[in-house]
């Protein structure tokens, strides 16, 4: 049984008007791949526990002093993420165990090219996974498919300009916005479908691992596709964080 770690908030910031990272400074932690999540666990002054599974944002570590940075996504009706995005405050203590999943992660010793597809808040694990490979220097190349609401709704807007445009040549990231784009945007609002999935993703016949993360239904539809593409199931590594 893996066990609970103590927890503090050590720094908050908005990502977006709806979610927020927060840097936690954890006790005896063993440090992360990039792809982990970890299970965070609150408890009401009443002793009302409630834990749910977030993707670690940091890269990859293995220093037991770095903070650890998970990026959460308030759900109107949802009971724990709305207080990890307007409730928590700096200096709160919490609980996590993990790190935990060792299937959706990426190491850098992997040499094939990588494609990374997210819906909304799923681009969490697929940041650690660009943070540790702009880190690293890595030679092989790495892009991003990016299906969000809206452009306030991304995610490391800024660090995502900088990753793609300092490694012009490894980088890669493309949006498809699904409901509102930016001005003079060349693609039209909707959602991804399968022809723009093989135009905007490394081809099977470079082989490379591609890791699709975001709602259930997103993952499976995109998986279902890459496989139909010509890419072998093996090489399509998905995680679900729930919903529809
Ligand atoms: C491996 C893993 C990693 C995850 N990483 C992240 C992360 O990095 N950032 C993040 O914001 N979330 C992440 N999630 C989702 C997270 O665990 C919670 O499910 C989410 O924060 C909702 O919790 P809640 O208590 O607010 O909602 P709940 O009270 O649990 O649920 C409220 C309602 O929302 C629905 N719902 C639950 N999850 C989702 C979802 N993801 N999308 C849409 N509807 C949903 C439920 O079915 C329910 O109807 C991850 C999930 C998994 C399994």
């Amino acid at each position: 049984m893996v066990e609970w770690h103590r927890a503090t908030v050590e720094a908050i910031h908005d990502e977006t008007a709806t979610a927020r990272t927060l840097a936690l400074r954890v006790e005896d932690w063993r440090g992360q791949l990039s792809g982990q999540h970890l299970d965070l666990r609150v408890t009401a002054p009443d002793g009302y526990q409630a834990s749910r599974e977030y993707s670690i944002a940091s890269g990859a570590s293995t220093d037991p002093d770095a903070l650890v940075e998970v990026s959460v996504e308030e759900l109107d009706d949802g009971e724990v993420s709305p207080y990890l995005v307007r409730g928590i405050e700096v200096g709160d203590m919490i609980e996590v165990r993990g790190p935990v999943g060792g299937y959706f992660v990426w190491k850098p010793e992997q040499a094939e090219p990588i494609q990374l597809i997210a819906g909304g808040s799923g681009v969490v694990p697929l940041m650690s996974m660009l943070r540790t490979h702009a880190g690293a220097g890595h030679p092989t190349p790495m892009r991003l498919l990016y299906s969000v609401r809206a452009p306030e709704f991304v995610f490391y807007t800024e660090e995502l300009r900088r990753l793609a445009e300092k490694s012009a040549a490894h980088v890669m990231v493309d949006y498809a916005f699904t409901r509102q784009a930016p001005q003079g945007a060349d693609r039209s609002v909707g959602r991804l479908s399968r022809t723009e999935v093989e135009m905007l993703t490394v081809s099977p016949e470079l082989g490379p691992t591609t890791y699709v993360c975001g709602p259930n239904a997103f993952v499976e539809q995109i998986a279902g596709w890459l496989v139909e593409l010509g890419h072998p199931a093996s090489r399509v590594r998905t995680e679900r964080f729930g919903g529809v």
